[in-house]
C-alpha cells in the first residue's frame, strides 16, 4: 500500500456499521428466507448478541455460519470473522452478497488496491462481515485496523484448528488469544464440527474462553447412511455404487495416496463419469481450477486425498466415498459429515479389507515420533477398525465414540442388512496354532497368503520350497474359503488377537491376547459379511428421489435455469438456490411472487432477483 493510500485511509472519519435488523427473527426470515432456527441457533445468536462469549460444536452442515452472521446483522459494527480457509472466502462473500449481507475478505490472494478498497469500506461502516485469514492477525497493520473500526464481535471458523494434536492444527491459531486480550469487550464465537473432548477442552484453553457459554450438539447427521463394505475389487465397487445409486450426483471419493487419486479419476472418467484428481501434489492452479468447478458445476466427483474437503459448504455432495481406511474415527466422520449438508438423502460409503489393517499397522509402525506418538495412532486406528467389524448399528457406534448414547439408526448396513454374528473360536484357533508352529517349530513368519495356503492345504511351490506340508496344521482349514480366512485374518488383527510384525514383510505374529485363545479361555466372534446389501439399502438416492413423479420434470427445469443464471455470474450453483429450495418450490408450484416468499430459502433478496424468472419457468413448466 502507497503512503498516499495509507493516509487517505487514516483520515477518512470512522463510522459503525448500524444494525441492519431489530432482532435476530427479523434477519432470519428477510435474509435467508428461513421459517425458523434449528436445534440451538436461537440460544446461540441470543448469548452473542448480548455481547457473551460462546463455544459451538455443530457437526458439519448444522447450521453454524448463521450463529455469527445474524449477530453481525443485528448488533451494531462489522463482525470479523476468522478462517482458515482462504481458497473459499470468495465463495463465501458471494453467497452472502447474494442474500443482501455486505461482506469482504482481507488475505493475502489480494493486491494493495483491493485491499485498501476493503479497508475503506470496514473503516466506513459499510460492511456487516469481514473474513480474514489468521495469518493476517501477525501483521501489526491488520490489529491497528481492526482497532480504528468498530467490532461487532469475532467469529473463530474451524476452531479445533488450534488443536496441536488435531489433524488440522494451524500455528496461526494459537495467537488468537489475543483478540480476548486486545478487544476484551468485543463478544467471541467459536465454532467446529470436531467433538472429541479433547479438542473442546484444547479450544476452551488456548482461545481463552473460559467466561464462554458451551452449546454442544448432537452429532448425529440422520440423512446420511453409513455403509461399510467388504473390500475385494474397489473401483468395480465405486463404480457400481455409483453407478446404481447416484447418476449424475456431486460426490467426494477419499483415496490414501495421490498415486491412487490420480489412477481413481482417471478410472472413473474411462468410464464415463466427470471425475477429477485432488491432490497437495499437483500444481496449485490444477488444483484450485478443479475444486472451482467441482463447486460451480453439476455432477462433478472429486477424486482426493484428505487435503481435500475442510470448509467446503457445497450443500448438495451426495456421497463421500472411502476406498482406504481413513486412520481414525474422527477424521472419518469428518469426511463423511461433508455429505448431505442440505439435509437431503445421502450416503457415506467405505471398501475396507485386509491389506487396509495392514498397511495401516506397518505405517504406524514406521511412522517417526515417540512411542506415546505411535500409541495413540494405534488407538485411532482400534477404534476405526471396531467401527468396521461391528456387527451393530454403525450410527450407535459412531455416536458413542463422541459420546452420545442412541439407538439402531434404521438407516446404516448393519441396520438394513443385520450380518451374522458367528463363533469362530476354533478357525481362530488353527490359524494362530499355524503361526505358533511356524515360529517355535521353524523359526519362521510368514504373511496371510501363506498362512492361508497352509489352512487349506495347499501345495503351492512356496509350500514346497518351505516344507510347509508337514505340518500338522496343514490342510485343517478347508471349512473356509479363502476370502474367509482373509475376513478372519482381518478381524483377528482388529481385535488385537493377532498382529502384524514390524519388519515391513507384514508377517503375522500372536499376542499377548493369543494364549487366551488357543486355551479357549476366550472366545471370538467373528462377523460374516451379507452377501449383497438389500434393495432398501440400495435405492437411489439422487437429488430426484421421493421427488412426486409430477415434480420430478419441474425439478430439473429449474436446475437448468440454475446453470445458467450460476455461468452467467461465475458463482456456484447453490449461492442461488439450494436444491431443497428447488425441490420445495417444484412440489409447492407457487403462483405468486408473494407465495414464492414463504419459500425456504427464499429471502428478501433473492425473491426481487429471481422471482420472475421463476414464476416464469414454472409457467412455461405448467
Ligand atoms: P455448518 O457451517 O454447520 O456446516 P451451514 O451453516 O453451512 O452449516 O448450514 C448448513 C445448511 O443448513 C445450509 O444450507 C444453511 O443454509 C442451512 N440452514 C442453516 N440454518 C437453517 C435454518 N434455521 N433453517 C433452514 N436452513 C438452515
Ligand atoms: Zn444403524
Amino acid at each position: 500500500m502507497s503512503d498516499a493510500e495509507l493516509s487517505a485511509i487514516e483520515r477518512a472519519p470512522v463510522t459503525a456499521a448500524t444494525p441492519r435488523y431489530a432482532s435476530a427473527e427479523e434477519a432470519l426470515h428477510t435474509v435467508f428466507g428461513y421459517d425458523a432456527f434449528r436445534g440451538e441457533q436461537a440460544q446461540i445468536i441470543q448469548q452473542v448478541v448480548d455481547g457473551g462469549d460462546a463455544l459451538v460444536l455443530m457437526p458439519t452442515g448444522g447450521g453454524k455460519s448463521l450463529c455469527y452472521q445474524i449477530p453481525a446483522l443485528v448488533r451494531e459494527g462489522t463482525g470479523v470473522v476468522i478462517s482458515p480457509l482462504i481458497a473459499l472466502m470468495q465463495d463465501q462473500v458471494d453467497a452472502l452478497s447474494a442474500v443482501g449481507v455486505r461482506a469482504a475478505f482481507l488475505n493475502s490472494t489480494q493486491d494493495s488496491a483491493q485491499r485498501t478498497a476493503v479497508e475503506r469500506a470496514f473503516l466506513s461502516g459499510e460492511l456487516d462481515l469481514l473474513y480474514l485469514a489468521p495469518e493476517r492477525l501477525r501483521v501489526s497493520a491488520t490489529a491497528d485496523l481492526l482497532d480504528r473500526g468498530v467490532i461487532s464481535l469475532f467469529a473463530i471458523d474451524e476452531a479445533h484448528c488450534v488443536s496441536q494434536w488435531g489433524h488440522d492444527f494451524r500455528p496461526d491459531y494459537l495467537q488468537l488469544s489475543m483478540l480476548h486480550e486486545r478487544w476484551p469487550a468485543v463478544p467471541r464465537i467459536a465454532l467446529t464440527a470436531t467433538a472429541t473432548e479433547q479438542t473442546h477442552l484444547e479450544i476452551q484453553k488456548r482461545l481463552q474462553l473460559a467466561d464462554a457459554r458451551h452449546f454442544v450438539a448432537s452429532f448425529d447427521r440422520p440423512n446420511i447412511q453409513y455403509r461399510i463394505a467388504a473390500k475385494n475389487a474397489p473401483q468395480q465397487q465405486l463404480l457400481e455404487l455409483l453407478r446404481s445409486e447416484h447418476a449424475g450426483d456431486a460426490g467426494i471419493v477419499y483415496c490414501l495416496s495421490r498415486a491412487s487419486v490420480e489412477k481413481t479419476a482417471e478410472f472413473l472418467v474411462q468410464n464415463g463419469i466427470p471425475a477429477l484428481p485432488y491432490h497437495a501434489g499437483l500444481d496449485s492452479r490444477l488444483r484450485a481450477a478443479n475444486q472451482s468447478r467441482f463447486l460451480r458445476e453439476d455432477g462433478i466427483v472429486m477424486v482426493a486425498t484428505i487435503a481435500f474437503g475442510m470448509g467446503i459448504d457445497k450443500p448438495d455432495v451426495r456421497f463421500v466415498a472411502h476406498l482406504d481406511l481413513p486412520k481414525s474415527v474422527e477424521g472419518y466422520y469428518q469426511e463423511t459429515g461433508r455429505a448431505g449438508r442440505d439435509g437431503l438423502p445421502s450416503t457415506a460409503w467405505l471398501a475396507y479389507g485386509l491389506q487396509d489393517v495392514m498397511q495401516q499397522r506397518r505405517m504406524i509402525d514406521s511412522s517417526e515420533g515417540d512411542a506415546e506418538h505411535r500409541r495413540r495412532l494405534g488407538t485411532h486406528l482400534d477404534a476405526m477398525l471396531a467401527l468396521c467389524e461391528t456387527v451393530e448399528c454403525r450410527r450407535v457406534q459412531l455416536l458413542a465414540y463422541f459420546g452420545e448414547i442412541s439407538t439402531p439408526c434404521g438407516n446404516c448396513d448393519t441396520c438394513l442388512s443385520p450380518p451374522e454374528a458367528w463363533d469362530g473360536t476354533v478357525p481362530a484357533q488353527k490359524l494362530l496354532s499355524t503361526v505358533v508352529r511356524l515360529q517355535r517349530e521353524r523359526n519362521q513368519k510368514f504373511g496371510a497368503g501363506q498362512i492361508i495356503d497352509i489352512l487349506l492345504g495347499k501345495t503351492t511351490p512356496r509350500v514346497t520350497q518351505y516344507d510347509h506340508g508337514s505340518l500338522s496344521t496343514f490342510g485343517i482349514g478347508t471349512e473356509l474359503g479363502e476370502q474367509e480366512w482373509r475376513g478372519v485374518v482381518r478381524q483377528l488383527l482388529a481385535q488385537g488377537v493377532l498382529a502384524v510384525n514390524s519388519d515391513g514383510y507384514g508377517t503375522l505374529i500372536t499376542t499377548e491376547s493369543s494364549a487366551a485363545v488357543l486355551g479357549s479361555q476366550r472366545s471370538v466372534m467373528l462377523r460374516r459379511e451379507p452377501e449383497r446389501p438389500t434393495r432398501a439399502a440400495r435405492a437411489r438416492r439422487t437429488a430426484l428421489a421421493d421427488l412426486p413423479a409430477s415434480a420430478a420434470p419441474v425439478f430439473e427445469q429449474l436446475r437448468t435455469w440454475r446453470a445458467a443464471e450460476a455461468k452467467e455470474q461465475g458463482v456456484p450453483a447453490y449461492v442461488i438456490f439450494h436444491d431443497a429450495t428447488l425441490r420445495e418450490i417444484a412440489t409447492g408450484i407457487p403462483s405468486t411472487l408473494a407465495e414464492l416468499g414463504t419459500m425456504s430459502g427464499v429471502g428478501e433478496n433473492k425473491l426481487a432477483k429471481y422471482g420472475e424468472a421463476i414464476l416464469g419457468v414454472l409457467g412455461a413448466a405448467g
